[in-house]
Formats: C-alpha cells, sequence, structure tokens
C-alpha cells in the first residue's frame, strides 16, 4: 500500500509505525542495535510536520551528537522534499542549552556574551582556586577537582544542593570550592560545560513564567539515545515535557557506554514512573547487520547480567564471518589495516570493492590512533579522524582562539592571561601579577585592571608602552568584533536581527582574525619558530583562519568550536573513518576495523581493576556497540606487544574474544613480519621483544586458545612491500631486507621503511625504529 500523503510510513514496519502515529502523550522505545529506532524518531518528527500537528520550531529534538543532528537534518530534509519551511530545534543538549541560555542569561547572573570554557582554562581556574587553600594539590589535583564537581554537576545539583554525604571531598572543603568556583565564572561572564545544562534547569525551576513559556514552545519532544541521558538531561527533560507530556525517548539499555560521565540507565526505569501510562515499543528486527555479526554481538553482551534483555533477527543473507586476526605488536596491526583497506577497496578480499567512506577504524582509546596515522600518512591512504586528539586542541589554535575570546568579551580573564604575554611583550610574571592585583583591588576584568594600572602609572616604561600597546589593539578588535555581533532577538520566533541602525563594521570578522593574528605578532612568532614543528603550526593556522568563512561572526565560531566534538576536514574525496568507539555510537558502515582488543586495553586496566562487576559490563557494551556499527565485514584483531608511553608492554588477547562465538568467527592467520602473527611460526627468540612476548605473550593461555581455534585460513592478499617504493623519494637507498649497521644497536635487518625512519630488526637490541642517517650499510 502506498499511501500519497505519507509515504515515509511504507518504509517503516508495524512496530516503528505505531511509535511514529502515536504523536500525543509519552512513548518510549527500547530496542536494541540497528532496529531502526533512528529512522523511526526521523519519521516522526516528519510525521508532525506533515499532518500539521507542529510547526518546525515547536518540535525539539535531541541527539547525542552534533554528527547525528546534522545527519537527522538531511535524512528530514529527503524524507519532506520541499513541503515545510524551516528545521525544528535539533541538536545535543549543551547546543540547545547555550541557545536557551543565551536569551535568559541575566536570570543567573550572566551577560548574554557569555564564554564557554574548556577543560584547559576549568583547570586553571581550579588550581588558581586550590592554590589559595592549603590543600594539598598532590593529593588533591585541580583535575580531581573538576571531576568531583562535574558529577555534582551532571546530577543537577549547585552548590547548596550537594548532600552532606559528599562533603568529604577535598578535605571538607570540596562544597566550598565548588561555590568558589561557581562565583568566579560569574565574574568572569563564563561557564563551563555542565553549567549550560545546570543554569537553564536552574532557570526553569525558579522561574515558572520562563519555563511555562518553553512548555507552550515546544509542543513535541523527542530524545535519541536516550539510556546515556544524565540526571541534569533528564530533569531538564521533565520539566520541559510536564504540561503536554508529548514526549518520545529511544534508547538500548545495551549500548549505555557513558555511566563514567554520569548517565544513568536507570532513567529508562524512571521514564515509565514519571510519565504514568507511557506507550513502550520494542522492535527486534535488525537492518543493519548480517547474521554472523549480529550472532556475534549478541554473543558478547549476553555475558551481562544487568540488562533487560532482548532478541535481535535479521533477514539479512549470512555474508562474512567475523574476522579475527592476531598481531606482533601495534605498528604491525596498523600496517596489516592499511593493506586489508586497500585490498577491500580494490576488492581482491573476495568481496565486493568497498568505498573509503565505507570503512572505519574505531578504537577504544584515543591513543591507539597515532599507529593509524603514521602508517596511513606513510601509504598515503586518505583517512578522517573524527573526535580524536582536535585540531582545536593543539596549541596555537588555542592562543589564536584567545585573541579571538578576548575581542569578542574584553572579561574573557582566562583568554587575557594566555595571550598578554604572547608572543612575548616583556610583560613575566611581575607585570602580570600587579595586573591581576589592580583587577582584583578595583574588582575589574583583567584587561581594564591593566587600563588603571597604566593610568597610575604603575608600570615601568617599557613595559607600560608595550602593555599600552596591547590595550589599544584589543580595544580596536573588540569595538569591530561587536558590530558583526547581532543586537536583539525577536522573542516570539527563533530568527536573530540585526540592528537597522547599527554602524558597518570596516571588515569582516575573517579579516579581522587575521589582522588580530598578524598585527599582535603571534603569527611572526611561529615565522621565526626553529623548530620543526613551526612551518605546521603556520599552516594550522590558516586553516583556523579558512574555518571562520562559514560562519557570521567570531562569537559563532567560538561557540561551534566549544560545542564541536568532531573535527571533519574539508577536503574532499573518499577517506577511511578513525574514531573512539564512544564517538561511534548510532553510526553504521558497510566495513569496520576493531583493532587493540587486549586485556588492559579493551576491557581497559580500570574496569579490571575495579571490583565488582560495574566498570567491565560498561566495556563489554562498549563492544556491543562497536560490533553492531558493522554492516557486512567486522574485523576485531589485537596485538601481542603494544607500546604505551614509550614502554613496551606484552598484553593477552582480550577476554571479549573468548566471548565470541566459533561459529560465527574465522580467524585469520597474517603473513607479519615474522612470517606470521599468533598461529603461524612462533616468534624469532632472538629479540629482547620477542623474550618479553614469550613469557606470558604467545604462551598465554589466551593466545593458545586462539591457535586451537585458528583455521590457519591466510589472507589471500601478500603483503606488500610497496613503504619501499613509495619512500624512495624521502628515504634514500635503503632497501627491506638490507643488512646495516647502526651505531648504538649494532648489525640488523631493515623490516620496514618509512619516510627517513627504518624498522630494523637488531640482533641485539631487537626491533628498533631509527633514522637512515645513522644507518650504516652492513655488508662489510
Ligand atoms: P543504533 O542503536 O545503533 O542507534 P538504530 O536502532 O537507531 O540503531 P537506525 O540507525 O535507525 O537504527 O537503523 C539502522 C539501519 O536500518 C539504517 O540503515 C536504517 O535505514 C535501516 N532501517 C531501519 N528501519 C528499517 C525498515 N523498516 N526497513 C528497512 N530498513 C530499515
Ligand atoms: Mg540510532
Amino acid at each position: 500500500r502506498v499511501h500519497p500523503a505519507t509515504p515515509y510510513l511504507d518504509d517503516l514496519n508495524p512496530a516503528q509505525r505505531e511509535a511514529v502515529e502515536a504523536l500525543d502523550g509519552p512513548v518510549l522505545m527500547l530496542a536494541g542495535a540497528g532496529t531502526g529506532k533512528t529512522k523511526a524518531l526521523t519519521s516522526r518528527m516528519v510525521h508532525l510536520l506533515t499532518t500539521g500537528r507542529a510547526r518546525p520550531n515547536e518540535i525539539l529534538s535531541v541527539t547525542f551528537t552534533n554528527k547525528a543532528a546534522r545527519e537527522m537534518k538531511l535524512r528530514m530534509g529527503r524524507m519532506l522534499g520541499e513541503g515545510v519551511e524551516g528545521m525544528p530545534w535539533l541538536g545535543t543538549f549543551h547546543s540547545i542549552c547555550v541557545k536557551l541560555l543565551r536569551r535568559h542569561a541575566e536570570l543567573v547572573g550572566l551577560k548574554s556574551n557569555f564564554t564557554i570554557l574548556d577543560t584547559d582554562d576549568q583547570i586553571r581556574l581550579m588550581k588558581q582556586l586550590l592554590a589559595a587553600t592549603n590543600i594539598d594539590d598532590k593529593r588533591w589535583p585541580a583535575r580531581m577537582l573538576a571531576g568531583v564537581i562535574d558529577s555534582w554537576k551532571n546530577r543537577a545539583w549547585i552548590p547548596s544542593k550537594v548532600p552532606a554525604s559528599e562533603a568529604s571531598a577535598f578535605n571538607n572543603r570540596g562544597t566550598e570550592l565548588y561555590d568558589q568556583y561557581q562565583r568566579r565564572l560569574l565574574e568572569l561572564n563564563a561557564v563551563d560545560f555542565g553549567d549550560l545544562l545546570l543554569h537553564v534547569v536552574t532557570i526553569f525551576q525558579t522561574h515558572e513564567d520562563v519555563l511555562q513559556q518553553y512548555q507552550r514552545w515546544f509542543k513535541y519532544i523527542l530524545v535519541d539515545e536516550y539510556q546515556d541521558t544524565n540526571v541534569a538531561q533528564y530533569l531538564w527533560l521533565r520539566l520541559l515535557a510536564g504540561a503536554h507530556k508529548n514526549i518520545c525517548c529511544v534508547g538500548d539499555d545495551d549500548q549505555s557506554i557513558y555511566g563514567w560521565r554520569g548517565a544513568e540507565v536507570g532513567n529508562i526505569l524512571r521514564f515509565e514512573k514519571d510519565f504514568p501510562g507511557a506507550k513502550v515499543v520494542r522492535l527486534e528486527q535488525n537492518y543493519r547487520s548480517t547474521p554472523h555479526i549480529l550472532a556475534a554481538a549478541s554473543s558478547v553482551i549476553a555475558g551481562n547480567e544487568s540488562r533487560l534483555g532482548k532478541d535481535l533477527w535479521t533477514e539479512a543473507k549470512d555474508g562474512e564471518k567475523v574476522r579475527l586476526i592476531g598481531h606482533w605488536d601495534g605498528d604491525e596491526e596498523a600496517r596489516w589495516v592499511g593493506d586489508d583497506i586497500e585490498a577491500m577497496q580494490r576488492g581482491t578480499r573476495g568481496m565486493e570493492p568497498f568505498s573509503l567512506d565505507d570503512m572505519a577504524i574505531l578504537v577504544r582509546a584515543s591513543h591507539q590512533m597515532r599507529a593509524f596515522e603514521d602508517r596511513f600518512l606513510t601509504i598515503g591512504l586518505p583517512y578522517r579522524v573524527i573526535g580524536g586528539p582536535r585540531f582545536y586542541e593543539r596549541l596555537e589554535i588555542r592562543d589564536a582562539m584567545a585573541y579571538f575570546r578576548l575581542a569578542v568579551s574584553p572579561a574573557d580573564d582566562l583568554a587575557f592571561e594566555r595571550i598578554v604575554n604572547t608572543p612575548k611583550r616583556g610583560l613575566g610574571d611581575k607585570a602580570q601579577q600587579k595586573i591581576q592585583m589592580t583587577a582584583r583591588e578595583n574588582g575589574v576584568s583583567l584587561l581594564d585592571g591593566a587600563r588603571i594600572l597604566l593610568q597610575d602609572k604603575g608600570l615601568g616604561g617599557k613595559a607600560a608602552g608595550l602593555l599600552a600597546r596591547f590595550v589599544e589593539q584589543m580595544d580596536r578588535w573588540h569595538e569591530i568584533a561587536r558590530l558583526h555581533t547581532p543586537g536583539s532577538l525577536i522573542e516570539d520566533g527563533e530568527a536573530v536581527i540585526l540592528d537597522e541602525d547599527r554602524p558597518r563594521a570596516p571588515m569582516g570578522h575573517v579579516e579581522l582574525a587575521e589582522i588580530m593574528l598578524d598585527e599582535s605578532g603571534y603569527t611572526s612568532m611561529w615565522q621565526n619558530d626553529k623548530t620543526p614543528e613551526g612551518p605546521g603550526r603556520l599552516e594550522n593556522l590558516k586553516e583556523l583562519v579558512k574555518a571562520l568563512e562559514s560562519f557570521e561572526n567570531l562569537q559563532g565560531f567560538l561557540e561551534h568550536v566549544s560545542l564541536i566534538m568532531d573535527n571533519e576536514s574539508e577536503q574532499e574525496g573518499e577517506k577511511v573513518s578513525i574514531m573512539t568507539l564512544h564517538g561511534a555510537k548510532g553510526l553504521e558502515f558497510p566495513v569496520v576495523f576493531l583493532p587493540g582488543w587486549e586485556d588492559g586495553l579493551f576491557p581497559s586496566q580500570r574496569s579490571m581493576d575495579e571490583s565488582g562487576q560495574k566498570g567491565l559490563e560498561e566495556e563489554r557494551r562498549l563492544a556491543y556497540v562497536g560490533i553492531t556499527r558493522a554492516e557486512k565485514v567486522c574485523t576485531i584483531s589485537f596485538a601481542g606487544n603494544r607500546r604505551v608511553f614509550g614502554q613496551w608492554q606484552s598484553a593477552l588477547p582480550s577476554r571479549f574474544i573468548d566471548e565470541l562465538p566459533d561459529a560465527n568467527v574465522d580467524v585469520l592467520t597474517p603473513p607479519g613480519l615474522y612470517g606470521g602473527g599468533f598461529g603461524a611460526a612462533a616468534a624469532p627468540a632472538n629479540t629482547i621483544d620477542a623474550k618479553v612476548a614469550a613469557a606470558d605473550g604467545y604462551n598465554s593461555p589466551g593466545w593458545k586458545r586462539l591457535q586451537a581455534r585458528a583455521n590457519h585460513r591466510p589472507v589471500t592478499q601478500p603483503r606488500e612491500t610497496r613503504s619501499t617504493i613509495l619512500d624512495l623519494s624521502a628515504s634514500s637507498s635503503h632497501t627491506v631486507g638490507e643488512r646495516v649497521f647502526h651505531q648504538k644497536f649494532g648489525y640488523g635487518d631493515i623490516v620496514a621503511i618509512e619516510g627517513d625512519k627504518l624498522e630494523v630488526n637488531f640482533e641485539k637490541a631487537g626491533m628498533k625504529k631509527v633514522v637512515a642517517k645513522f644507518i650504516s650499510s652492513g655488508e662489510d
């Protein structure tokens, strides 16, 4: 049957349709991975609009990541065609709360141009607070305080609400420090991430009229990934939905992976209590993965005791078994994955060819990314890192952004501190202390403090001149930035307009940014920098200015950066995605690689050390999330040796590997560095590393079990020595297999060449990476 007005309903199964068509009253959709929860939620929004139940801005839709929000917008656009104007409020809790808080900032003592602090700033602030106490910051470091305060905010506790049971933190001064921290943030006109939600909840709780305004405004509320909401988010939802109760939440208790950040699966159980009569819909058909992948995921998650439990089935054809492979070390793992990806792309793995966009590597810990990035750079395999060590976290980017921040909000003292003497302006500790003191005495921002200090002639000749110039520049830039920022909000719609009477800015915000970096001397600081990083940093600054182009003003950009969790590079073309398992939630890829399945890495050491099963169960859910991202091919791998922070460590295969059902797994044998990983020839006995590995790696019960399971099916593609060819330009005349001599390590054979680095198996010292220029031919 085709419904001409509602064609999107025809793509749904009966259970999904039920959830989509039950528009009024509370609905809870509880179902496993890939059963079409997000699809149903998106269809529900479309249905609300098509049936005229709501106008776009009367719908509030919460996603877990910005990426998910973008995806949902795209899908909605496709379903709607050109039918409806405008878009719902669609975003993460944080991005929606920023908008709300800017409108009502004054109700919690902020100004609407408040700054959103990043973790660095937050920690610096806490250090300052701790320094003013006699608390031992070795025992109670600032980072820990940040964690404690964050967890309180996640539970929606303002300082006065922190229960007595928590009071022992920080020598019984935790609550007091929390209170001071909040006051300091208000002075700075700043908020941290947790505040975005906390302040809005506080406003709703203390201003009935404001709450009612939004209760009327948001007629329908939809929430994806509901299992990962924390208490503050839950309260926020309950307040907003309190009047009409038109709230639809979808989630999967097996995919709750943010317990460490305060998420409470209990919110699922609480929902039915707080919203009596809620319609509960269960979905069981999985549309994403093949039966082998599904069976593997189900088998792993079955190891958890605390779960609601559900069955999944699929109509898909059998397809590939889950591929399992062991490697000698992390670099070898990365090398194999790189080769495999290229083989998959060419279609030489006995499967259809896949695009690079179809493939993703999902890691447990972000430090795992480095090996893949290095390898892919070496062989020229295009990749994107999503949500990893972010571009915006680099030193030069943070400095540059501090300039932008100060221009937008002159009271941003943390930004001031960061750049007042960067580049060096002869304003050392002493001068800065004077500024701090003057500011404190007068109860003003540091920038204004500097102004007063200059008037009072409190600074010596040269420093005074330099500071005066800095203040003058900042004032000038602020004046321009101010003209870029919209004046007034229209209250009853979401539109934002510019004051017509406002004078025009003499230049755009992109040009302003360039001028700030040039005139402040920041750019030339890196131009004169002689370290190898200098050029890269200049490149990054260029990238930054380029990124500004797609925003209306600096404030919008700064907001974006503080919220955005993923950093997709703008370059065209197919790319492999690299991201953490946490960041992959809700996504799907035809081909998924899950490297580093080793005890201590995955599950994490921390979860293994913990007493009880709670941490381990969360890790297992993470494994479930990982496997269920895959549509057609899922490859799990592990390495017997891994270098963590410069130290070699031998590792055992993850306990989760033992939980994979034999019938759904194919154990591959890599033609590796030593003629094979586990299951093939044993490691060479003559290297230091091999001895370590032999002690508890290769001979461990875990490896032996796997060897027994291995069917020794070799991968069809022989290992390539292409690196040799590719790197000739960079690496002189060496070849793989060549015997060489190194001053410190003695004789050895080259096993791989990457740029000007050689990987050499030394007779005495074992595997080492060395720079080509320290190597001489070992023939004579
Ligand atoms: P996760 O728990 O991982 O977030 P999910 O339950 O949200 O998964 P979706 O992402 O909505 O699942 O759907 C998974 C895949 O199945 C998508 O590719 C989607 O287009 C497809 N799908 C969902 N429902 C149907 C359906 N009724 N018919 C065909 N395909 C469907
Ligand atoms: Mg989903």
